[in-house]
């Protein structure tokens, strides 16, 4: 499928590994460079600013999309392409699904979880069925992804996370894992949620 555009969830701190940085501002560029727009939470902080920064360097598009009452905490993009500012949380998170065309989840904390998860959930409750891709660096992601194999073991998630969710290594793996996967055919229903 064509990708024209790339939700990114991500962390906000800046206490984080270099390398992670590294690999965020990389996705940025790798992302510009494939004329693929970066749809993320609006900041210019943490991993999320390293993406922004990586796209805009490389001369692409970026979206940012940020709750008023997040823009001096999360430092808000206002030279991004687009810098929309919403009402809520919520807003933040469905304009951010509307917007996208696939999703992927570099580290972060909670706030990263969350956003990852509802995309998730959306798409197990057939509202969409955009390809979702978590970035395993270093291994982040292993401990999140045996709690759910234990999951699947215990029978609470049917099918296992195979028809939800694609893991890849490395920042050069997203773009093409999103490209490879099957082209989306349920009615979308994100902006009834
Ligand atoms: P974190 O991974 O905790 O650093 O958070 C990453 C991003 O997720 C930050 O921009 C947070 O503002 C955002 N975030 C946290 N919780 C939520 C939520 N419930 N809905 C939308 N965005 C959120």
């Amino acid at each position: 499928m064509t990708i024209r555009a790339l939700c990114v969830y991500c962390g906000s701190s800046s206490q984080v590994r270099p390398s992670h940085l590294e690999a965020a501002r990389e996705l940025g560029t790798l992302a510009a460079r494939a004329a693929v727009d970066i749809v993320y939470g609006g900041g210019r902080v943490g991993m999320m600013g390293a993406v922004a920064a990586g796209a805009q360097a490389a001369g692409g598009r970026v979206v940012g999309i940020i709750p008023q009452h997040l823009e001096d905490l999360e430092a808000g993009n206002r030279s991004a392409t687009e810098y929309l500012v919403v009402d809520s949380m919520h807003a933040r998170k469905q304009l951010m699904a509307e917007r996208s065309d696939a999703f992927c989840a570099l580290p972060g904390g909670l706030g990263t979880l969350d956003e990852a998860f509802e995309i998730i959930t959306w798409r197990q409750l057939k509202l969409h069925d955009k390809p979702i891709i978590f970035v395993n660096l270093e291994g982040f992601w292993d401990p999140l992804l045996r709690l759910v194999e234990h999951q699947t073991a215990e029978g609470y998630l049917r099918g296992g996370s195979a028809g939800l969710f694609h893991v890849v290594e490395r920042v050069d793996q997203v773009l093409e894992a999103a490209a490879n996967a099957p082209r989306p055919s349920l009615p979308d229903k994100i902006e009834r949620m």
